[in-house]
């Protein structure tokens, strides 16, 4: 962040998009720091439940997310929505970003990849239906907003590193990032699509 010219101490909210590991490592350590930390209350029991799960990964419970909750920073509004699946209480945004001061919308998946109990058709079948829907509440908030940006959770997921490459060779060209809402809604499509196919996998066994 230092070399970017940032300061870390004007974080005020670390949004965490989900309670794995992978994910809410280091929120304990800026809370320590003063930072206010915001999960959806589900996970906040799944860190609550599991307290010596990783190290500095049990932050103490504090900001609650709501579907359509906002949070405003300078100039711009970050928007919650609640998207369970993932974990039950996965997060995702929808935000507008400035590129050389021109508004850009972006949706941000918190929970790409399935990673629940989803072998058995008695859980699975309803876990992949709580996915799918979520799938659909993120494509339309994002159409709503015209989101023409889709990040992930997991930069493998959204191509983010090859993009990244990109930027330094765009010139006056759009920007590696925007891809256009279409391909957004494709995004969400395909994640539905694919948690279709594993839920009639699971239907054929049941
Ligand atoms: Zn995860």
């Amino acid at each position: 962040m230092q070399r970017l010219g940032f300061d870390a101490s004007d974080i005020k909210y670390v949004l965490i998009s989900h309670a794995h590991g992978d994910h809410i490592g280091g929120a304990e350590m800026l809370q320590n720091r003063g930072q206010r930390i915001l999960v959806d209350p589900r996970d906040w029991d799944l860190v609550e439940q599991f307290p010596n799960r990783y190290l500095t990964m049990a932050p103490k419970r504090d900001l609650e997310a709501e579907d359509g909750k906002q949070l405003t920073l300078g100039d711009t509004t970050i928007t919650i929505w609640r998207t369970p699946g993932h974990t039950a209480g996965t997060l995702s945004y929808t935000f507008t970003v400035f590129d050389n001061g021109r508004p850009v919308n972006v949706a941000y998946s918190g929970g790409t990849g399935f990673l629940f109990p989803s072998t058995t058709p008695d859980l699975g079948i309803k876990d992949f239906q709580t996915y799918i829907d979520s799938q659909k509440h993120i494509a339309a908030k994002a159409a709503e907003t015209n989101a023409t940006v889709i990040l992930s959770n997991h930069s493998v997921h959204d191509n983010a590193v090859n993009k990244i490459r990109m930027i330094p060779g765009r010139a006056n060209g759009p920007h590696p990032f925007e891809v256009g809402a279409d391909m957004v809604q494709r995004y969400f499509q395909v994640m539905q699509h694919c948690a279709r196919a594993a839920q009639i996998k699971l239907e054929r066994i049941a």
